[in-house]
């Protein structure tokens, strides 16, 4: 596999435990969400795209690794935000 191969995967693979865009570190795949934050291990230049294989990554270190690419807020795989969380904690309520 070189490096080709790597950025073409790249465009096709997500994270599979929150299903976001992936960054390549140093022997690496680092997944570019805030709140999951797994590193997934490249092993004789094949990615260990299993989340038994992944390592948690200190905030720092993560940051670091995506750098632009980071992102935040809802995990993408959460199809389900059928909830709005609308409220700011304004409670215009009075007696
Ligand atoms: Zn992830």
């Amino acid at each position: 596999m070189t490096d080709r191969d790597l950025a073409n995967l790249l465009e096709v693979v997500v994270c599979p435990a929150c299903h976001s865009p992936l960054v390549e570190g140093d022997e690496i795949l680092i997944c570019t969400h805030e709140s999951c934050r797994l590193g997934f291990p490249i092993r004789e230049q094949i990615p260990m795209l299993l989340v038994e294989e992944a390592e948690s990554l200190e905030t720092d270190n993560w940051r670091s690794g995506v750098g632009d690419a980071a992102r935040s807020g809802p995990l993408p795989g959460d199809d389900e935000a059928g909830e709005l969380t609308t409220g700011d904690g304004l409670e215009g309520e009075s007696a």
